[in-house]
């Protein structure tokens, strides 16, 4: 992977990026998404917002290679701190961590995205906590792609801020409203997937017995369990 051939998945993740955006990546690390994006002209400019030193020092190297210095900022900060109102950016990026932790990060730097009209979002577990903040600050999904690249299945989600308030159902939460709709092949190996782990882990929990941790735990398994082969049918 480099800055001119990404990744299936974050090749993905570019191409929901409009034309001539103002982009900020949150999470960077080796800066190849905002550097990509601007080669091929889905952004006119770019925010690599790192945390770490290691990566943020990786996203400078990478940006000066490719000599996009004038059109990247490589910032050091956590999460949407790193963004400034003159920098008009209208389109977030946070990919590659997990949902609970890219849902803190739109919590934690909400005040931050009066003007960002698009978020694209690519959690690796746990969708389901970032379509729940969503929800909360009035972010509809606009779109949502389930892929599998090297055995390993990613969601994208993309949204959008609603001018009404967003009301999704549990199932709509869990699974995705569009990916539901449309229950593709990925989309089923996926949740047969996790259907067959959780059901190895009841069958584990219940050889230890009954402690009231245990039922909540095997109760809350059974009902996940449901939940997915209801939707299988
Ligand atoms: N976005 C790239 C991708 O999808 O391939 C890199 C993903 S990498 C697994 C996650 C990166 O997010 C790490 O480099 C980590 O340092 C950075 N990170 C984690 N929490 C962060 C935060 N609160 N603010 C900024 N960067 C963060």
């Amino acid at each position: 992977m480099n800055e001119q051939k990404l990744s299936k998945r974050l090749e993905k993740v570019a191409h929901f990026i409009e034309p001539q955006s103002r982009i900020a990546d949150i999470g960077s690390d080796h800066a190849y998404l905002p550097c990509y994006a601007v080669l091929k002209g889905f952004a006119s400019f770019a925010i690599a917002g790192e945390i770490a030193d290691g990566p943020f020092r990786s996203a400078q190297d990478q940006v000066e290679k490719t000599g996009l210095l004038a059109q990247i900022s490589v910032r050091k900060g956590d999460g949407l701190e790193v963004l400034e109102p003159s920098d008009e950016v209208d389109t977030v990026v946070v990919a590659g961590m997990g949902g609970p932790l890219i849902a803190n990060i739109l919590e934690n730097g909400k005040r931050k995205l009066a003007r960002v009209k698009r978020l694209i979002l690519q959690p690796n577990i746990a969708a389901k906590r970032i379509r729940e903040w969503g929800a909360r600050e009035q972010f509809q999904i606009t779109a949502e792609e389930i892929i599998e690249e090297d055995h390993k299945i990613y969601e994208i989600l993309v949204l959008e801020r609603s001018n009404e308030p967003v009301d999704y159902s549990e199932d709509e939460l869990f699974f995705g409203p569009l990916l539901l709709k449309e229950k593709n092949a990925i989309f089923r190996t996926k949740w047969q997937h996790e259907r067959d782990t959780w059901k190895k882990i009841t069958e584990n929990i219940e050889k230890q017995g009954k402690t009231l941790e245990n039922e909540a735990k095997l109760a809350e398994l059974h009902a996940q369990i449901k939940r997915v082969e209801d939707v299988l049918k």
